[in-house]
């Protein structure tokens, strides 16, 4: 039978509301860490871990492409895949002529 063991137990900060001037933002974080630092004895480590997202700079969407890579989500998006993809291939004839 299946035994699920519990060990490493450790802590997970979230900032609060009150303390966020932005929520899950990284200087509340920093602020926090400090305070833990100078308040609690025996801390091993204390780390600051965050989740990454891929989205878009212009429309904040989801960052999906097609199968060429090209985004799919907004046309500044397509605009600015264009002009990169304009601006590499010059710059990719240059290294290939050394
Ligand atoms: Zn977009």
């Amino acid at each position: 039978m299946k035994k699920r063991i519990y060990y490493d137990y450790r802590l997970t900060v979230w900032p609060g509301a009150w303390f966020s001037r932005i929520p899950g933002d990284k200087s509340d974080c920093e602020d926090i860490l400090e305070q833990i630092q100078r308040h609690v004895n025996g801390i091993k480590q204390v780390n600051i871990e965050f989740t990454t997202k891929d989205i878009c700079e212009f429309c904040k969407s989801k960052w999906e492409q097609d199968e060429n890579g090209q985004p799919v989500c907004c046309n500044k998006a397509v605009e600015e895949w264009d002009r990169l993809k304009s601006e590499s291939i010059p710059s990719l004839k240059v290294s290939d002529t050394k």
